[in-house]
């Protein structure tokens, strides 16, 4: 029976692997490897072949779409978590309309109206600690805010 390439890999590691897995399941497969050069044993610019007899292939197929189908899985898990730390909406309505509030801006701004009502009223050690407390309410402040309902977080 003919040999039939599946598919191609980059390296010859990642042709073996999926090579144990076909066999694994009871398909006899093959890596043709003869692009390999012995200066680059795992880096084919040919890429390695992957080759399963003729009447193997759709079988074959289907188990390395359920391999490939796990790794969408784990991309998707890892853009999960990306969302967690970078949330593009809000957890109270799931507005996408998020901001990230502008804390530097803020505390600046209060920070030189203090010190031009300080300079005003002549009580600079009094807008010294206010400003103090502003800094502080700033640092602990959400830095997210829904656009939509006003929920911080
Ligand atoms: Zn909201």
């Amino acid at each position: 029976m003919p040999l039939v390439t599946l598919t191609t890999f980059r390296t010859t590691h990642d042709a073996n692997l999926a090579k144990a897995v076909l066999e694994d399941e009871g398909v006899p497969a093959f890596v043709a490897d003869e692009n390999v050069t012995s200066i680059a044993p795992y880096l084919s610019p040919m890429g390695v072949k992957l080759q399963v007899a003729d009447g193997d292939v759709d079988r074959a197929e289907g188990i390395l779409n359920r391999i490939s189908g796990l790794d969408v899985a784990e991309r998707t898990t890892a853009s999960a978590e990306r969302a967690i730390r970078h949330p593009e909406q809000c957890p109270h309505c799931g507005s996408p309309d998020v901001r990230s509030t502008r804390r530097l801006l803020g505390f600046l701004i209060s920070a030189a109206f203090l010190f031009a009502v300080g300079v005003a009223v002549d009580q600079l050690v009094m807008m010294f600690y206010l400003t103090l407390a502003v800094c502080i309410f700033f640092l602990v402040a959400s830095p997210y805010r829904c656009a939509d309902c006003g929920h911080r977080w």
